[in-house]
């Protein structure tokens, strides 16, 4: 998250890709009446899974990449159009769709230590706003599920949070769908452990740690800072899965032995084209696990490289002798 953002990229920034909106159409002004999804009708919310950018093509290093925006109540179950051709046209509902796996880049992977990596990119600086995780399969590379929730912020006011969406999401034409799905950061992390228990990684049982499984994320400000914070903020106790992830960064510098301060950074050293919207986390997240598959196309082989002592969970320990400060 908050990666700056270089100028040489900056045509791919997603205010420039899409038109503007006509007046009728623009995502502001029911931005103004916020919704909760369960209030929404099925009409109205039918309506407002139309109010997102038009599809674009991408031009990039001389091809072009038909590229569609993720239809963000898809990504959150909660798409009511799954029978209208135009819509499934012109928003993507298929995940792995632009992360498919070249075969020819399986021949240098390495065995992991791990089964599957779930790659996490929070967006949100004062309370978590987005919770986007994609689950890649260590041995094949394959994008397994995705889990993606916006996330409603629990101590701040309903004009706060009117200006907060407006200014974060607005210009990605996606506020409209923030506020008709985004729900209390509490009910984001149960409905992500019945996620993790669907794919077998975590039981709260087995001590709530991941099983087989681990978080990797751009840097350590997610799970070291971000999310400790925020269950402060919603008045629980932070979960075991937690307790350690890979920071990518870390894994690049001590694998290709040069430093990257950030996503941006490691794709354009890779020469890996960013698709999406730049900090809408379901669009970051696919852009890391673009970095990660082709790390692990390169023969790296991901580690642990932080973590907490169950003991005093404060103290985070980190597993690199060099590694990105
Ligand atoms: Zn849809």
């Amino acid at each position: 998250m908050a990666f700056p953002f270089p100028r040489a990229l900056s045509s791919f920034r997603a205010s420039s890709l899409f038109p503007t909106l006509p007046m009728a159409l623009s995502p502001h002004i029911h931005s103004l009446f916020p919704m909760r999804a369960l209030h929404v009708s099925a009409s109205l919310s039918a309506t407002a899974q139309d109010q997102s950018p038009p599809p674009t093509v991408l031009s990039q290093q001389g091809s072009n990449i038909r590229w569609k925006p993720m239809c963000l109540y898809y990504t959150q179950g909660k798409c009511t159009k799954m029978d209208d051709a135009i819509h499934l046209e012109r928003f993507n509902h298929d995940c792995s769709r632009d992360l498919e796996v070249n075969i020819a880049k399986l021949k240098c992977l390495r065995s992991q230590n791990l089964d599957f990596f779930l790659v996490l990119d929070l967006e949100g600086r004062v309370e978590i706003l987005e919770f986007p995780v994609l689950m890649i399969n260590a041995g094949t590379m394959d994008v397994v599920d995705f889990f993606h929730r916006f996330v409603r912020p629990s101590e701040m006011s309903e004009q706060r949070i009117n200006e907060y969406i407006e200014g974060k999401y607005g210009k990605f034409g996606v506020d409209r769908v923030w506020h008709d799905t985004a729900i209390p950061f509490k009910e984001v992390l149960h409905e992500f452990e019945v996620w993790l228990a669907q794919h077998h990684l975590w039981k709260k049982q087995l001590g709530g740690r991941l099983n087989r499984a681990a978080f990797v994320t751009c840097g350590n400000w997610d799970l070291k800072t971000k999310v400790p914070q925020q269950c402060k903020v919603s008045k629980m106790k932070l979960p075991q899965y937690f307790m350690e992830w890979i920071n990518l960064k870390d894994v690049y510098l001590n694998f290709y032995k040069r430093r990257a301060t950030g996503m941006i950074t490691m794709m354009k050293e890779l020469q890996i084209p960013l698709v999406g919207s730049h900090h809408l986390g379901i669009d970051d997240t696919k852009n890391i696990a673009r970095v990660l598959r082709h790390m692990l196309a390169d023969g790296a082989v991901l580690q642990i490289t932080a973590t907490r002592n169950s003991d005093s969970p404060e103290n985070v320990e980190f597993l690199f002798k060099n590694r990105i400060r």
